[in-house]
């Protein structure tokens, strides 16, 4: 695990400052650095945040005073190939990333969940959390449950607090692993592996290797869970030193598993049986499997893993259904920010071709083709919306017929004047959100407004 002692030097650079830029520069001062952190963008404002003594802050552009820093922290999001990072390389600068400056300042005897995956991180860290939690306070010894990461507060946040004994589950986003060297998880997880993120990556390849480094520094003690139907999961885990437990509910798996779907239980080979939550699509029963295979081989009793799932809801934006009107039922999915996960969403509904699907918004490279026999099995109409509206359009026309929409506002008008009942109106976009929103929860919230307000409309106008 990284030490605090690579730190060496008392003048940090932090970049970006961004919610984990600020974190991890917080955190730095705590422990007595001098904190610079530099932000490429021009910020008004950003006076306004409010960071300890010890912290300094530029914007729109780094002067040579970052040239000068100890050590850079990289905040995530920051494109791998910016001018920065090369000439820090060529200075020989060490770059660290927030997560793992981050638990060189937690003590030893911690344990580290770290959940990693293209799609179902947040369900499946959620469950975890919740099922350790639980965990902790049936023991009633004042251990502590730290979730953090991708799933809402950087890391940094919390590691002061950590003490002895504690755990700590993370979300981690591929980003996080691409700039971490000295990660390693006692706990690791890798739920499924499919294209995303390629305009941050380049390849898929880069994304593949990121991915990789959840388990990359893990020893014989530790414990790896894979997707035991994933291909580039079962091809990853021939390097894994750790041991590897595997989940599926495909019948066709490549790797040999350690838990099955009976239908209704999850079938331990340990032989113990949970029954999963109630939650929509076989994904969130793969979801279930990786989180009670971590807890279970963290000795957590099957008993606790079930009280939790029997009480575990549905998560707001992913596969959320908040509405139903005039027989028609409104879901939103706007965490679906990728490919698989709208495949994913279109597959926990009946192939009844009564979907109108909302898709589109900020393009991330990979190509919309993979889509076209999913449409044609479960939807009704496609409205495409944002910056991917072209590109959509090039690639699956003249196969689906597709609607122009250009903003949600427009998609959910003419989806709502159209829907006929025992329809479904999704939003599942597959795409970023950034090119018309703050982000997909913004996004999500807008949805469910917009839905409201017609329903509102609709039946103030039947009443009069
Ligand atoms: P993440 O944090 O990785 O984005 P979430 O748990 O927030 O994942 O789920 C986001 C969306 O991804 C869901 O709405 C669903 O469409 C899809 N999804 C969730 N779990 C899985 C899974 N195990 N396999 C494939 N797709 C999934």
């Amino acid at each position: 695990m990284f030490k605090r002692e690579k730190l060496s030097g008392n003048r940090a650079g932090v970049l970006g400052l961004g919610k984990s830029g600020r974190a991890v520069a917080t955190l730095l001062a705590k422990n007595g650095f001098d904190v610079l952190i530099s932000e490429d963008a021009p910020m008004a404002h950003a006076e306004a945040f409010a960071l300890p003594k010890g912290v300094r802050v530029e914007t729109g552009g780094h002067s040579s005073d970052l040239f000068q820093c100890n050590f850079w922290i990289k905040s995530p999001g920051i494109f791998p190939k910016s001018p920065a990072l090369s000439e820090a390389k060529k200075l020989g600068i060490p770059v660290f990333s927030e997560l793992e400056t981050a638990l060189a300042f937690m003590p030893k005897g911690v344990r580290i969940f770290a959940v990693t995956g293209t799609n179902g991180k947040t369900t499946t860290t959620a469950l975890l959390g919740e099922i350790l939690k639980l965990q902790a306070q049936r023991e009633n010894k004042g251990r502590q449950v730290f979730v953090c990461g991708n799933i809402g507060s950087p890391v940094s946040l919390c590691a002061g607090q950590v003490k002895k004994g504690d755990d700590v589950v993370i979300e981690v986003s591929s980003y996080q692993l691409e700039d971490s060297t000295y990660f390693r998880p006692n706990f690791a997880c890798i739920l499924n592996v499919t294209p995303d993120h390629l305009d941050h990556h380049g390849r898929m390849k880069n994304y593949i290797k990121a991915k990789a480094k959840v388990f990359k520094n893990q020893r014989t003690a530790d414990v790896l869970v894979v997707n035991g139907a994933d291909t580039v999961c079962v091809e990853l885990v021939e390097k894994a030193k750790s041991k590897v437990l595997a989940f599926s509910t495909h019948p066709k798996h490549l790797l040999k598993t350690d838990v099955f779907f009976d239908g209704d239980e999850l079938i331990f080979s340990e032989g113990h049986q949970i029954r999963p939550p109630h939650l929509k699509g076989i994904h969130n029963v793969e979801n279930a499997m990786a989180a009670a295979l971590m807890a279970l081989a963290a000795g957590v009793p099957a008993k606790t893993i079930q009280a939790v799932f029997d009480k575990f809801e549905a998560m707001e934006h992913r596969i959320e259904q908040f509405a139903y009107h005039r027989g028609v039922v409104y879901v939103n999915d706007s965490k679906a920010t990728n490919l698989d996960s709208t495949i994913t969403a279109l597959k926990s509904f009946e192939k009844t071709q009564n979907l109108w699907l909302i898709l589109g918004g900020r393009d991330k490279g990979a190509s919309y083709e993979v889509l076209l026999p999913y449409l044609k099995d479960y939807c009704k109409r496609v409205l495409i919306i944002g910056e991917a509206m072209d590109k959509i359009e090039r690639e699956l026309h003249g196969t689906f017929p597709l609607m122009r929409c250009g903003t949600l506002e427009k998609a959910v008008e003419m989806a709502m004047a159209g829907a006929a009942k025992g329809d479904v109106v999704l939003l599942s976009p597959a795409c970023s959100s950034f090119d018309q929103f703050k982000d997909f929860e913004q996004r999500g919230k807008i949805f469910k407004r917009l839905v409201d307000a017609h329903i509102f409309k609709d039946r103030t106008a039947k009443k009069k």
